[in-house]
């Protein structure tokens, strides 16, 4: 083959038997292609943070809801989190069962609860108000309580700084207010989680933030922190988006080694026999999902280059909402002489001039008719794709183990755009 920068997927095979330029032939394009190899490493990557006989990987489904990135993500041994009703039930289509099931709730209605109470999950609350909520709902019941640990924890400055997301979460100092209405209905205090925020390089901010979860649950009354059942430390695990720079991935091994120790010499000390969970999404799901491209124009306009191709936005939304970065390959079936670098960017075909996916990026200089692929787009990308501008999602491909292209969700169709709309009744349309 003679692609053009493809350095990174030609070393992991990522595209198994197949080129990227046969994968848009067959499947169209855009495309977002998994590689089953990559997603199941990810999850023993993280599985195997501990030994401990309790410790699991709660991966957030919010990351990617392919359902068969699900059912993969299942047989690996990882239980998952839902925050709404739709992956509350896409879970359950993938085979978890209620008690593989952690139920993450953030300002939620009665009616919401309750679905989440009835299908028999563990429940975690974020507000004194949402517990009280629950205690009337379902008294009795087995509730797990959100904290947030970077109010009233000074000495957690890393933590703090690393994203502290005040929407969320109890503060510690609200400790004897969460007791008194878990006896005022109760409850069975079945758990504390935390989740401090996305992305981190580094282990220290979160094997911090762990310490202070253990700490925080230290100082409940003995006979609920012998009868806790769950401490979840969150996700936030990050990866390097700037792989052409030899960006380095996170120090697994130092995580590991902090994280086993904090939670083998803490339930040792305390008695606690439940389950530790790490809530990971963006680690498991993101390197194992490549979206594809074709350029479909090249232009100057004064001293900017553009390529124009059918990444929009609306297929993969990051660069556009956060300035995120994700980094490029390029490829071409014709031998190219690379030339030099060249400054450019890759844009979509979305009518807005925010439409950018790649700004301003050092790169070979990109033909009309090539392939691009966005590296590391299997998180947070087809989960927030959209049909903005009535433009179709793309479909999704797998890689198996074998290296096999499977279509494993079609793309959409013109059809799907009238789906769900009614003719309005009562002479309506004419008014
Ligand atoms: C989003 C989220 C996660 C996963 O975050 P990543 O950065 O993708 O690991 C975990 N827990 C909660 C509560 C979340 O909202």
């Amino acid at each position: 083959m003679a692609n053009v920068r493809s350095t990174y997927t030609d070393k992991l095979q990522f595209f198994g038997n197949n080129t990227p330029q046969e994968l848009v032939q067959r499947f169209g394009s855009p495309l977002y292609v998994y590689n089953e190899n990559i997603l199941r490493t990810r999850c023993r990557d993280l599985k195997n943070l501990s030994t401990h006989p309790k410790y699991n990987v709660n991966y957030s489904a919010k990351a990617n809801t392919n359902i068969h990135l699900l059912r993969i993500i299942h047989q690996e041994g990882c239980v998952i989190d839902a925050m709404s009703p739709g992956e509350l039930y896409m879970d359950q289509q993938a085979g978890f069962t209620s008690d593989e099931i952690l139920y993450i709730s953030n300002n939620i209605s009665s009616e919401e609860m309750m679905n989440a109470i009835q299908a028999g999950v563990l429940m975690s609350v974020d507000s004194l108000s949402q517990l009280e909520q629950y205690g009337r709902l379902n008294p009795g019941g087995r509730v797990m309580v959100r904290f947030n640990p970077g109010i009233g924890a000074g000495h957690h400055k890393k933590v703090i700084t690393a994203g502290k997301e005040t929407k969320f979460g109890v503060t510690p100092d609200n400790m004897p207010e969460v007791l008194r209405i878990i006896a005022q209905y109760r409850l069975h205090f079945a758990g504390l989680n935390q989740h401090i925020g996305s992305l981190f390089m580094t282990p220290e901010g979160y094997l911090e933030a762990a310490a202070f979860l253990l700490s925080l649950a230290e100082t409940l009354p003995a006979e609920i922190l012998h009868k806790l059942e769950v401490i979840d430390f969150g996700g936030g695990f990050g990866i390097p988006y700037h792989k052409y720079e030899g960006e380095a991935p996170l120090d697994i091994e130092t995580l590991a080694t902090g994280l086993h120790a904090l939670m083998t010499e803490w339930a040792d000390r305390t008695g606690y026999t439940g389950r530790f969970l790490t809530e990971p999404g963006r680690y498991i799901a993101a390197e194992c999902g490549i979206l594809l491209g074709t350029t479909h124009c090249v232009k100057n306009n004064g001293d900017n280059r553009y390529a124009g191709t059918d990444l929009g936005f609306n297929v993969l939304v990051r660069p556009a909402m956060y300035d995120s970065f994700h980094d490029v390959e390029i490829y071409r079936e014709q031998p190219a002489t690379d030339g030099p670098l060249m400054e450019q960017s890759i844009v979509g075909n979305i009518c807005e001039s925010g439409d950018i996916i790649a700004k301003k990026r050092l790169l070979p200089e990109i033909h009309e008719g090539d392939i691009i692929g966005m590296l590391d787009a299997g998180a947070y990308g087809y989960v927030m794709s959209s049909p903005y501008n009535q433009r179709l999602r793309p479909a999704e491909v797998l890689i198996d183990a074998q290296g096999n292209a499977h279509l494993i969700r079609r793309r959409e169709s013109l059809a799907d755009l009238m789906a769900g709309y009614e003719t309005p009744g009562n002479g309506a349309a004419s008014r």
